[in-house]
């Protein structure tokens, strides 16, 4: 990982899915729950092919810049499969939304917590940016932190890459891009976002090949160990 001088930053923001908990965890478990319940209501393997659609659909709203996400990511899906739209938002309320958080504590990345404390006790303020709904999952995280966007709130409108949703944070915590620090998981989604906002970025990944990525939050704690 390379060497980021962190006494310049005072927001440190980060993605959410994939950043702070382990997504393939959590696919695994849901994978079990949503088999067992295939199992006994197959009435409901239809649910498999909305959740697909509906991510289909967020990546391309994304790859768009598309405005209005709020309804379209229901719309969009609810079309190509020939359902309501209110039909595909009652499959994500559970599927994406709900079951998932009962899980997410365990698939919680280790020192994810000890960096929050060291990031905070060094005066540094904490933004969470997501794609999706954000404050149920952090408290299942167990996460406390000072600012929280998601794509679909009505102030912001747009999924990352689009800038919008740093901008807003950024404006919130009262600082420029230079002193904003943005940790994600996708260099084509957060990475991308914080290049837009000309703001720095680290990429979690399972391997360190370029020098912006990291592999763990203990390896991010040893590199800031002495930044005031
Ligand atoms: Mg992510």
């Amino acid at each position: 990982m390379e060497w980021i001088d962190g006494s310049g930053f005072r927001l440190v923001v980060f993605d959410l899915d994939g950043t702070l908990y382990d997504q393939s965890c959590i696919r695994r478990r849901m994978l079990w729950e949503l088999g067992l319940h295939c199992l006994r209501h197959p009435g409901d393997l239809g649910e498999l092919k909305v959740i697909a659609e509906y991510r289909q659909a967020r990546e391309r709203l994304a790859d768009e810049g598309a405005q209005n996400i709020g309804r379209l990511q229901f719309e969009r899906p609810a079309a190509s499969l020939g359902i309501e739209p209110g039909e595909v938002a009652e499959v994500v309320s559970n599927w994406i939304e709900k079951r998932p958080l009962k899980h997410l504590r365990r698939c919680r990345f280790a020192a994810v917590e000890e960096l929050f404390d060291r990031l905070h006790s060094t005066g540094r303020q904490i933004g969470v940016l997501s794609d999706y709904p954000v404050r149920e999952k952090l408290q299942a995280l167990n996460l406390t932190v000072d600012f929280i966007a998601a794509a679909a709130d009505p102030d912001i409108d747009r999924l990352k890459p689009d800038p919008a949703g740093l901008e807003h944070l950024m404006s919130r915590a009262g600082v420029t891009a230079a002193q904003c620090l943005m940790i994600g998981d996708r260099e084509d989604r957060d990475g991308a976002c914080a290049r837009n906002a000309g703001v720095r970025y680290l990429i979690k990944a399972r391997s360190s090949e370029a020098p912006h990525h990291f592999r763990s939050y203990q390896e991010l704690l040893r590199a800031w160990v002495g930044v005031k």
